[in-house]
């Protein structure tokens, strides 16, 4: 399996190569050749399946030779290694939590299956590997907690001083060993701006090898079609699909949804739940696709006014109508016939935008009524699928509970007005000491760290 340029498709190369850059020279994100079919025995049969050959499944064909067997079954278990239960909320409402990785949130199966892949490929590398990234929260916890100890591969990360959680902060600050956090003075925009001019930067490119570990790298996002194979071993009525409803932000986890069910994967329909930042729901309404400033919301992980991977969602019906043998099989969004149109793109997705108000409205009803205490994300998508279903009647669903709510505390306790427990895999955390480097939300600081 090779990948390409979605700016040159002559331009092709191998997962291990698409894992070391994450993005082309010609700044187009990776795409793979061809989606692949899994079998309809497998489909059918997944509760037969442990979860550890699900996902080796899932992803063997991605990773092609660039692993042996028994390397990326090692890798796969490692990255797994938690749970991913489906927990009924109401009778046609599920949430499918991914918040029971190291970090809380479900950016650690992308983050510990890159981090691992990295590892491997650049073991002969005579030079270490140094993998710079900015966060807002979430990814630079999930990123440091992946290559923790990762042999060969140093990791700097950048966050605006301030302006992530206290939990989120232990997270980045307190491993040590070959992981960096640099507390900056200055917003996120100012941390990725910094990291951007790091990677335009000739001079220390000639010194460093340098590379990214945000979400358009192909390690990160294939990884996380495991969910919604997950999500549908769990699924208690295979004869009607369910809708899957996600908080979307950059894209990239719902893209990976589309590209399981591309593969074979029974899914009813897609919803891609949004805050404020609506650039996606604005265009399937419209056509119209305007990119803006990121707005800051309560669900702040999904405040992306220019979603990178959504390029990657129109890549895959592209390449649907390309080939028409390829329909995938599902209850509604797709024609079993022979001779039917491949599935639209709006057929199989819709996206809504959700206020603030209606979510913190939406954390109080889930905790009052049914006692369940999503986090602002989670909520968001819990209150996309509740309006689609109540259009769709007959219809059931699971919203992806993307992260823990107490990684998202400030907003949360003051609503329910007492305090979240920590769970017990970050309780030592608290006792942790915060190790950071204070730096100017300035560029040359930034190079003078690094050559340093
Ligand atoms: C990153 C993140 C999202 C958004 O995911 P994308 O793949 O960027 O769409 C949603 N919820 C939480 C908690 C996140 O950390």
């Amino acid at each position: 399996m090779l990948y390409y340029s979605l700016n040159n498709p002559a331009a092709r190369v191998t997962f291990k190569e698409a894992t070391i850059r994450g993005q082309a020279p010609d700044k187009g994100l990776y795409f793979p050749e061809q989606i692949p079919r899994l079998p309809k025995e497998f489909i059918d049969n997944i509760d037969r399946y442990s979860r550890e050959e699900i996902a080796f499944q899932v992803i063997a064909p991605y990773v092609d030779d660039t692993l042996t067997e028994e390397e990326l079954r090692r890798i796969v278990a490692e990255t797994i290694n938690f749970d991913f239960p489906l927990i009924p909320i109401t009778p046609d409402i599920y949430s499918l939590e991914l918040f029971h990785g190291p970090t809380l949130a479900f950016k650690d199966v992308g983050a510990r299956f890159m981090s691992r892949c990295l590892g491997h490929f650049v073991r002969d590398n005579n030079r270490p590997v140094t993998v710079l990234v900015a966060t807002s929260g979430d990814t630079g916890g999930a990123v440091a907690s992946g290559f923790y100890g990762v042999e060969g591969v140093n990791v700097v990360i950048l966050y605006p001083s301030g302006k992530v959680s206290s939990v989120q902060e232990l997270q980045l600050t307190t491993l040590g060993k070959n992981i960096i956090a640099l507390e900056v003075d200055g917003t996120f925009d100012d941390c990725q701006r910094m990291v951007k001019e790091a990677f335009s930067d000739p001079v220390l490119n000639d010194h460093l090898f340098l590379t990214s570990a945000n979400s358009i790298n192909v390690a990160r996002w294939l990884p996380q079609q495991f969910y919604y194979f997950f999500a549908w071993q769990q699924w208690p009525d295979k004869q009607h699909p369910p809708v899957i409803s996600v908080p979307s932000g950059n894209f990239g986890n719902i893209c990976a949804g589309l590209m399981a069910w591309s593969s074979g994967l029974p899914v009813n329909h897609f919803i891609a739940a949004c805050n404020a930042n609506n650039v996606v729901p604005v265009y399937l309404q419209t056509g119209e696709y305007r990119t803006k400033a990121a707005q800051p919301t309560l669900s702040n992980a999904m405040d992306v006014g220019n979603p990178s991977n959504f390029v990657r969602i129109l890549e895959i019906f592209d390449k649907k109508l390309s080939s028409p043998n390829a329909s995938p099989s599902s209850a509604n969004a797709s024609p079993s016939s022979a001779n039917a149109e491949p599935p639209s793109l709006r057929d199989v997705l819709s996206s809504v935008s959700i206020s603030d108000e209606q979510t913190v409205a939406t954390i109080l009803d889930l905790y009052t009524h049914h006692h369940y205490l999503p986090d602002p994300h989670g909520a968001v998508g819990y209150l996309a699928l509740q309006r689609y279903l109540a259009a769709h009647p007959g219809d059931k669903g699971i919203f992806l509970e993307t992260a823990h709510p107490v990684k998202f505390y400030d907003v949360v306790e003051p609503l329910i007005g007492s305090s979240i427990p920590l769970p017990e895999n970050v309780k030592p955390l608290l006792n942790r000491q915060k190790h950071s480097v204070r730096i100017a939300p300035d560029y040359a600081q930034l190079k003078d760290f690094l050559l340093s």
